[in-house]
């Protein structure tokens, strides 16, 4: 789950600024999961924008919006609301907003995008709106060694060999708020009986697999 939230609306209006007409784009997946945008936010939005004086010439929510052939598909459809805006507000994650951008153009719709949302993390959907970190995708897992618990992303240091030593009653010295990961991964190895990967050393990770942009093409799709 990619975790999101709305810019704050003034800095939404001061993108629009100069733009009278604008449609609204949604994505049904992350976006409405964590209430940014699925339908109740965009009616929402368009009410807000109505009242700054600006005209919404229609809005959609994408199933999903990273996916090219949907955001081709709907755009298609909705060509003629789309064409009559400005510009068009994304309320999904940067992913998203790129793809709906790059979509369009290709189906010789060019408008301006804007972002209406910031990207957070990856995320664990702990309850309704409770959301947590657990994975920095790193393209490396490193989660066999140490109890199925990311160091990398939860210890506030990303130490792949733990602990710093400065944890206390299993809190993390940087924000005793957090609970150290490291101490968890010691009572989670401790527990299944495999403690000895607590004194393995872990090699430095080879960062050249974080190069970006990454890609990934599974071999039925490769030509
Ligand atoms: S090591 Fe951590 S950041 Fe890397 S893939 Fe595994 S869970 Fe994700
Ligand atoms: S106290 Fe634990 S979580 Fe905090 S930086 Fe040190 S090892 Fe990492």
């Amino acid at each position: 789950m990619i975790i999101q939230e709305q810019k704050p609306f003034d800095e939404i209006l001061q993108s629009l600024e100069g733009e009278e007409k604008i449609f609204l784009v949604g994505c049904s997946l992350c976006a409405t999961t964590c209430q940014v945008g699925g339908e109740d936010q965009l009616k929402e939005m368009e009410g807000k924008l109505k009242e700054k004086g600006k005209s919404i010439t229609g809005w959609i929510v994408l199933d999903p919006a990273c996916q090219a052939v949907e955001v081709k598909k709907k755009f298609r459809e909705r060509k003629e609301e789309i064409e009559k805006a400005d510009s068009i507000l994304v309320m999904a994650c940067g992913g998203g907003a790129q793809s709906v951008r790059e979509n369009a153009e290709r189906i010789k719709i060019n408008k301006i995008v804007h972002p209406g949302v910031n990207t957070l993390f990856q995320g664990e959907i702990i309850r309704g709106g409770h959301f947590e970190e657990r994975c920095s995708l790193c393209s490396e897992c490193v989660l066999e060694q140490t109890g199925t618990i990311c160091p990398l992303t939860r210890c506030t240091k990303g130490l792949l060999n733990g602990p710093c030593g400065g944890s206390s009653n299993g809190k993390c010295e940087v924000d005793p708020d957090r609970d150290c990961a490291w101490d968890l991964i010691y009572k989670r190895l401790k527990e299944i009986g495999q403690l000895e990967k607590m004194s393995e050393i872990r090699e430095a990770k080879d960062y050249s697999k974080l190069m970006r942009p990454r890609k990934l093409i599974l071999e039925g799709d490769k030509k």
